[in-house]
């Protein structure tokens, strides 16, 4: 049995970001309460990582929350300049202080501004007039379990072919293999 979800992905072209960071903006803005009632870039999720010497700019998203730091650090050295360990990381975790909402210390987690569903693109995306950030949509297919009434109607239909006492019994033999196997 199967049935389609749909992956939301924004991708991201470094080599566009001209470092303006309104995609910062908006999205705090949209993340502020109420709606729109104040900017404060600490607040997005999605932050940009500046170097305008350089002329680089790379903007991440905040992804998941762990409570762990990992064991090991990154530290990446991009056209000659080396950037902060971490830097590009997108986990919420106690290393650091990004992607954390700044009054409560609580993570924030990127979510494609699903709570407005009247956006045909996340704001961040919007916002980017450089193009840096241009978001796409697909669907894939995934098997899906069986639901409670989709194994009545198996078990129904079995039941009107052999009975229901040769049904339980072989639902009763496979129950002990099972447990003898486990
Ligand atoms: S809005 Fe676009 S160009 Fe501006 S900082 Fe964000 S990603 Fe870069
Ligand atoms: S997709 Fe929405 S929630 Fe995610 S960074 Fe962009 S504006 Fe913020």
């Amino acid at each position: 049995m199967s049935a389609t979800r749909t992956i939301k992905k924004i991708k991201i072209d470094v080599d566009k970001c001209n470092g303006c960071r309104a995609c910062e903006v908006i999205c705090s803005a949209f993340h502020a309460q109420p709606r729109y009632s104040s900017v404060n870039p600490a607040r997005a999720r999605i932050r940009v990582i500046r170097d305008p010497l350089a002329d680089i700019f790379v903007p991440v998203y905040a992804g998941e929350y762990t409570d762990a730091e990992c064991a090991g650090r990154d530290q990446y050295t991009i056209d000659g300049k080396t950037y902060e360990e971490c830097a590009f990381c997108r986990s919420v975790c106690p290393s650091r202080d990004l992607f954390k909402e700044p009054d409560s210390g609580l993570p924030l987690k990127c979510d494609m501004c699903e709570s407005d569903p009247t956006l045909t693109e996340p704001l961040c995306v919007q916002w980017c007039l450089a193009d840096a950030l241009v978001y796409e949509e697909r669907t894939e297919e995934v098997e899906k379990a069986p639901s409670a009434e989709d194994v009545d109607v198996g078990l129904e239909a079995l039941a009107n072919e052999h009975g229901w006492a040769n049904v339980l019994d072989a639902i009763a033999r496979m129950s002990v293999k099972t447990g003898r196997e486990s």
